[in-house]
């Protein structure tokens, strides 16, 4: 039996309810704060994601799903949406009448990591992405509004951590501090942080091997290399999000994977996944549209862990499964064909019946019925079609009335939806 691919998932009917739900408090509540949903393909051209996520990450140098096409372009599928919301964004000048624009989009991204409890190849995010707005209040706006997704969802055991990655002011004294301690760390360092010392110093501190992260515990702070505007800025989001009541921690080691950040970083955390405790991440990044091509125009987006965040939700809430409103047991071919009619006219009415099409005994429709779950059973047969009267048990109360043939959409509907 040929199997799904390793680190590939199906999500399941009983687990989808979840989804979908997610999905729809998150859209609602974006939309309530201006964001429009854009969708956006699940693959570019190579170069837009080595550009934008920087060639010395992880993501770039190791994860990144790419191939030749038969057309011998470089294509990869998407490891994160945030390079494609930029690229449609200046593809299509949506900056044209007004370079504030909010967008949203859900959907599946794909990075060759190893396999393991929350951490899969192809993952799910729910992505943000605000442009042309300098304040630091839509940094905090951003964090208040994941803060809110989450409370939302029930979902309490969370904290934010913030840190400010400084701009191309103030980074490269921050950068030549950092080269310095790990020259003198080098011997402990792993063999990929060895390498990234020299490129891309800052990524040493984004690396997960013990070791690593024991040596950089007494790495220089960002925050005491920032210039004055990044340090007004940062102050201004510790202060709204103060203002907004919501905690928060400043967490110099957040450096975030990606090389296309500046200013304000953040992630919410969580206490109950175990090894993998990032559900969202986010930043600011001012220089990413130039970069791709665009005008000077600032940015700052995040990205929610959707099965992260699901695996959370369904901690709470293990069982939110659709059942079914009504079973219709029918016996005999005319019963049958009745019970077919039905169910179409129930289905357009926004109420799900189930009918036995395999036409078994009344003994097997009943267990079938007790399994859809439906608090109801309609039961048709030659007698009852014969007298114009179906009978509607309740399968609670085992309770049986007679109800019209002719007023039957009318009677189960006002009985499902009572
Ligand atoms: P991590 O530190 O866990 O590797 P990251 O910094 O690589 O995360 P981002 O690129 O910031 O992650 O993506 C945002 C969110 O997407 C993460 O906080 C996480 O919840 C989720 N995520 C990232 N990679 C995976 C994956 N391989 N499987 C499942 N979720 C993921
Ligand atoms: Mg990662």
């Amino acid at each position: 039996m040929i199997q799904l691919i390793r680190g590939f998932k199906d999500i399941l009917p009983g687990e989808v309810e979840l989804w979908q739900k997610i999905e729809q408090t998150a859209s609602a509540l974006f939309e309530d704060f201006g964001f429009k949903e854009i969708r956006i393909p699940i693959m570019e051209h190579t170069e837009l994601f080595a550009r934008s996520i920087g060639e010395d990450t992880d993501i770039v140098e190791k994860e990144m799903y790419t191939f030749m096409d038969r057309g011998g372009d470089m294509l990869t599928l998407r490891p994160e949406a945030t390079a494609s919301v930029v690229r449609a964004y200046i593809q299509h000048k949506l900056y044209a009448q007004d370079p504030v624009r909010k967008f949203y989009t859900i959907g599946p991204m794909f990075r060759r990591e190893r396999p393991q409890k929350g951490r899969y190849r192809q993952f799910y995010q729910i992505n943000a992405e605000v442009f042309g707005i300098a304040s630091p209040y839509i940094d905090a706006q951003l964090i208040f509004m994941l803060a809110t997704l989450f409370s939302r969802l029930s979902v309490t055991d969370i904290k934010a951590h913030i840190n400010s990655l400084g701009c191309p002011q103030c980074r490269p004294q921050f950068k030549q501090a950092l080269s310095d301690l790990l020259a003198a760390k080098t011997e402990v360092l792993c063999s990929d942080c060895q390498r990234r010392s020299s490129r891309n110093p800052m990524r040493v501190l984004d690396c997960k091997v013990p070791s690593c992260r024991e040596a950089m515990s007494d790495a220089p702070s960002l925050s005491d290399y920032l210039c004055s505007d990044c340090k007004t800025h940062f102050d201004m989001v510790k202060k709204s999000l103060d203002k907004l009541k919501i905690s928060f921690e400043i967490d110099k080691q957040l450096v975030r994977g990606l090389d296309y950040y500046t200013r304000t970083t953040f992630e919410l955390q969580t206490g109950s996944l175990g090894a993998q405790s990032a559900v969202a991440g986010g930043g600011r990044y001012d220089g990413l549209i130039k970069a791709l091509g665009g005008s000077d125009i600032p940015g700052i987006g995040f990205a929610i862990g959707f099965d992260r965040l699901a695996e959370i939700v369904s901690l709470n809430r293990p069982d939110i499964e659709k059942k079914a409103d009504i079973f219709i047991a029918a016996l005999g071919e005319k019963a049958q064909e009745k019970a077919f009619e039905w169910s179409c006219a129930f289905g357009i009415t926004g109420i799900q019946a189930e009918t036995d099409m395999a036409n078994g005994s009344l003994k097997s429709q009943m267990k079938k019925a007790d399994r859809s779950g439906a608090d109801y059973v309609l039961i048709i047969g030659d007698k009852e079609l014969e007298q114009g009267a179906a009978v509607l048990r309740n399968m609670t109360t085992k309770e049986q009335t007679e109800i019209l043939m002719e007023n039957v959409l009318e009677s189960v509907t006002a009985t499902v939806r009572r």
